[in-house]
């Protein structure tokens, strides 16, 4: 059998039931508005994080025309917790730009998709081989990583990123290419997984070079990867009562746009309590209520955080229940300082 009549057998049995998939090989296409949105979601995080967002978009805005007439902070809100609002930003241009330039009709081409704003070459491919069954290449890091294993590519990655996409191109074809990309998408999900991939349930291992080496679990090769630089900030927790000091970041940048407790800025030294206090909103009793950490993508965070009651000008008050739409950094920075035993 070969690899391609394998692999599609294989899905046929095997697919997952995702949302925004129609059943395979039926010759049925989902809706472009949803293999769009679910790609952007996935291209961040995973499955079954993904889903509930997924789910909640779809009920607040069932199309693309919904969503382009959106407000932008209540698509931001809806997407803290799915990280990278620039991608949010970006799904909102995309949004507009078919609800305006397309009346609300996704192009079905690969080329006309790519030239849609905020909607990078993945999503193109994509959207164009599952919504549109175009013969389109789409390689995300699952791929990537079967396509390392079944050619045992020795280059590391990210080196390795044109070839790998290559050999995924050699084996796009006309037939049934929506469902061929699935395929493969799924395979390295579920099959072909990063850690201790399940060869012995593999469709494909009579054609996987990694496999008949022994040794499928150490491709893709990579480069070892820099640490990453650490930052350090102070996170202000300003109460009056129940409601709790807010103010929306600039609208570019990490962020952007988002609604944030007071910060100063993020450095690499820690603050002393004078500089914290300096930077402070407002003058108030500040106390020193902990501090907590988080991991970006380039960089990790130390935020040391600082409590206390009182009045701040230029704020926005916002009740303590509503503290769960904030993006995650500043949600685990309010819960820890407000339940911080001062
Ligand atoms: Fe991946 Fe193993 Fe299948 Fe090769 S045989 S594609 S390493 S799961």
């Amino acid at each position: 059998m070969t690899l391609r009549t394998a692999l599609l057998a294989w899905y046929d049995a095997n697919a997952r039931d995702l949302p925004w998939r129609a059943r395979p090989g039926g010759g049925a296409h989902p809706d472009p508005y949803r293999v769009w949105l679910s790609e952007v979601m996935l291209q961040q995080t995973t499955v079954p994080h993904a889903t509930p967002y997924f789910l909640k978009f779809l009920t607040l805005w069932p199309t693309v025309t919904d969503l382009a007439g959106a407000p932008d902070g209540e698509v931001m809100a809806a997407w803290a917790g799915l990280g990278y609002y620039a991608r949010a930003r970006n799904l909102l241009a995309c949004a507009r730009a078919v609800a305006a330039g397309h009346a609300g009709v996704f192009p079905d081409t690969e080329e006309a998709l790519r030239a849609l704003p905020g909607l990078g070459p993945y999503t193109a491919a994509a959207v164009a081989a599952i919504a549109f069954d175009r013969p389109a290449n789409v390689v995300d890091g699952n791929v990537e990583r079967v396509m390392a294993r079944l050619f045992a590519v020795a280059t590391p990655l990210p080196e390795a990123k044109a070839e790998l996409k290559r050999l995924a191109g050699d084996l796009v074809a006309d037939d049934r290419p929506g469902d061929w990309a699935q395929a493969l998408m799924d395979l390295g999900a579920v099959v072909c997984r990063p850690k201790a991939p399940l060869c012995d349930r593999c469709p494909v291992t009579a054609h996987c070079a990694a496999f008949a080496r022994g040794d499928p679990e150490t491709f893709p090769r990579r480069t070892p990867k820099a640490d990453r630089p650490h930052r350090f900030g102070v996170a202000y927790v300003l109460t009056r009562g129940e409601e709790v000091a807010l103010v929306r970041r600039p609208p570019k940048g990490l962020l952007g746009g988002m609604l944030a407790l007071p910060t100063s800025d993020w450095r690499p030294a820690r603050w002393s309590e004078a500089e914290a206090l300096s930077a402070a909103p407002a003058a108030a009793a500040w106390r020193s209520a902990g501090e907590v950490e988080h991991g970006f993508t380039h960089f990790t965070l130390t935020l040391q955080l600082l409590r206390a009651e009182g009045e701040a000008a230029d704020v926005i008050w916002s009740p303590r229940r509503d503290l769960e739409a904030l993006p995650s950094v500043f949600l685990k920075a309010a819960r820890a300082g407000l339940n911080a035993l001062l």
